[in-house]
């Protein structure tokens, strides 16, 4: 904020400056082109002083020459001589041609013209009179005369140079040389400078522009009106102000002229000399425009030198200021750089100290893990030994209560002599002793899993079995086996009395599944899928839940209680299927229940079944 402020005000600062200088540099530049056009002025009005004054006063010794000359004053003497006339008057021409004046000629005492260069012409001066010109009146006084006139017969503007000729002691006539001043204008006109040549009533009468002829540069006096009529010096009707207004330029000598001119009001800075011999004054001006252009020009180039210069200047210390930036930057970076070198080191060190901390802790835990796990270890024995205890009373208390049941018969039946009832019992007592005796290979199995033969048995011949184990328990818990859908013919590979347990296994669980309904039912079905024959035990249970269905085929997995079940039936049947070289697998029925497929090799039927 306050370096943007800082900017601002330098910028002010340096923009008032540079304005400033600006300014003051422009008038002291225009007052010195001013200066300069000044002494242009001077040196251009000494040049114009000069010439003027030379061609004057080349003509003049030449007036008293011819008014000496014999040939004129004999002709003053004898006037009505017309061959005199005709000889001076041709002396008169070729003169004029030799000297390069405008006219040549004498007057009588009177003023009329006796001889003249120009007698063969139209306007010839012959037989005219001008005493009425001031040069003649002086010089028939006796002395040499000059004026400046417009010629009333040529309408032409000269200066005549007149000269008194004398017989002894009195005036007898006057000589006449008149000159052109065109030519001495012409050598003025130039694309810029004015110059002009005015009488003492500040009448124009030579001027590098023609429009500027016969104005006068103040207004004029009646006195000096009159005298011009009287003299015919200039026509009156042509007679005007200038109207030029001068004001000071601040240059002494040379003020400033404004004059309107046909394309509009122009200044120029003029300079005068009065010239005292004839009574003249000159003047020589220059337009102001000429120091103005010149100061812009000035101008523009110190503009653009200053813009250079602030430019440089600003580019460096923009430069200075971005080097310094940068420095401090660079400080900067180096400090975050060691801050965060002294963190990170700070961090390593800490990540050390805790590493350290963390590895002498996790050798003490894994110190402790190896005591522990020994210990665990001898008490996962002893609980796998309690399970195993508790399983082994648990598979054969179901054929045991069979047997005390058949038994039990068997007694009532022999009690009562009906001895094929009571064989037919004693028949079943010895398959359940067939069945424990199983079990207990089964155990052994689960324990080595030894290879036992299996063969081709039919369905029938299994399910026979395990009604006769289950029946007791369906009929104490009014429980139905639905075996409407299965067929019995149905011949697959496998071990009789181990399907015979997987199947049993599966009823048991179905059964607990129901145990708070009443009459469950539990329905086995077979079908041949393909080569296999898929037998599936269904139930109206709870189903299944996610973590469990995920489980139930591990060892020892039971959502029962400790006394209810072990976790180990059908992690066994599991096993016994893949002997058979079949699977065996759970889903929850759409109307509800769990249905446990399982999946053996088909065989052809055979007359007996194996094992
Ligand atoms: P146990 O019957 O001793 O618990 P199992 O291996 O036979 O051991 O069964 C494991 C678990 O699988 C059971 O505890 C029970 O949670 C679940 N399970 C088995 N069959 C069913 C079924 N028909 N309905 C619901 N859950 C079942």
């Amino acid at each position: 904020m306050s370096n943007k402020y800082t900017k601002a005000v330098w910028t002010f600062v340096v923009a008032g400056a540079t304005l400033a200088a600006l300014w003051f540099g422009h008038a002291a530049t225009e007052r010195y082109y001013l200066q300069q056009l000044a002494s242009q002025n001077q040196g251009t009005l000494g040049l114009v002083a000069s010439g003027l004054q030379g061609s004057l006063l080349r003509y003049e010794p030449l007036t008293s020459l011819l008014a000496d000359k014999t040939d004129v004053k004999l002709l003053l003497a004898n006037p009505t001589e017309q061959n005199r006339v005709t000889t001076v008057s041709e002396q008169f021409r070729s003169i004029v041609q030799d000297i390069d004046a405008s006219d040549i000629y004498v007057m009588n005492s009177s003023g009329v013209t006796l001889a003249a260069s120009n007698h063969e012409e139209e306007t010839s001066f012959v037989g005219r009179n001008f005493n009425f010109r001031p040069y003649f009146q002086k010089a028939v006084k006796g002395s040499a005369a000059r004026y400046f006139a417009l010629g009333t017969t040529s309408l032409k503007r000269g200066y005549y140079f007149a000269s008194p000729v004398l017989s002894g002691a009195s005036v007898i006539g006057v000589v006449v040389i008149k000159i052109g001043v065109e030519d001495i204008e012409n050598t003025w006109r130039g694309p810029s400078t004015e110059i002009i040549v005015a009488d003492t009533d500040g009448i124009i009468f030579m001027a590098s522009r023609n429009e500027w002829l016969f104005k006068s540069l103040e207004p004029l006096s009646d006195r000096a009106v009159a005298s011009i009529k009287a003299s015919k010096r200039y026509p009156i009707d042509k007679l005007s102000e200038l109207k030029n207004q001068n004001r000071s330029s601040g240059i002494t000598g040379s003020p400033f002229t404004s004059v309107e001119l046909a394309e509009g009001r122009e200044t120029y800075l003029t300079n005068s000399r009065f010239m005292p011999d004839a009574g003249w004054t000159l003047h020589v001006m220059a337009p102001k425009a000429l120091a103005t252009g010149r100061t812009l020009t000035a101008m523009v180039v110190a503009t653009l030198a200053l813009l250079l210069i602030v430019l440089i200047v600003v580019y460096i210390l923009q430069r200075r200021a971005r080097l310094v930036r940068d420095i401090a930057a660079g400080a900067r970076a180096q400090e975050q750089l060691e801050l965060s070198v002294a963190e990170r080191t700070n961090d390593l060190n800490l990540a050390n100290e805790n590493l350290t901390r963390e590895v002498a802790e996790r050798r003490l835990t894994e110190q402790r893990l190896i005591s522990t796990q020994s210990e665990l270890v001898q008490a996962g024995k002893l609980a796998v030994l309690g399970q195993m205890s508790a399983a082994l009373s648990h598979e054969l208390n179901q054929p045991l209560t069979a047997i005390k049941s058949y038994a039990d018969n068997a007694r009532a039946y022999l009690q009562r002599n009906k001895t094929e009832q009571a064989s037919q019992n004693i028949e079943h007592i010895s398959e359940m002793a067939d069945r424990m005796a199983e079990l207990g290979s089964h155990l052994r199995n689960f324990a080595r899993k030894p290879k036992q033969a299996f063969d081709e048995i039919r369905l029938g011949d299994v399910v026979e079995g395990v009604k006769n184990i289950i029946g007791p328990r369906l009929k104490s818990e009014k429980a139905e086996l639905n075996l409407g859908d299965f067929d019995d013919q149905l011949i697959v590979r496998a071990g009789r009395y181990r399907l015979q347990q997987v199947l049993l296994n599966l009823i048991n669980n179905a059964l607990d599944a129901m145990s708070n309904r009443e009459n469950p039912v539990v329905s086995i079905s077979s079908e041949v899928r393909g080569d296999e024959v898929a037998i599936c035990v269904r139930d109206q249970g709870p189903g299944l839940d996610r973590d469990v269905s995920e489980q139930m085929f591990d060892p020892f997995f039971t959502t029962k209680g400790v006394n209810d079940g072990l976790g180990l039936g059908l992690s066994i049947s599991y096993n016994i299927i893949q002997d058979f070289g079949g699977a065996i697998a759970a889903e929850n029925h759409p109307d509800g229940g769990v249905v446990f497929t399982v999946s053996l090799k088909s065989a052809s039927p055979v007359e007996e079944a194996a094992e």
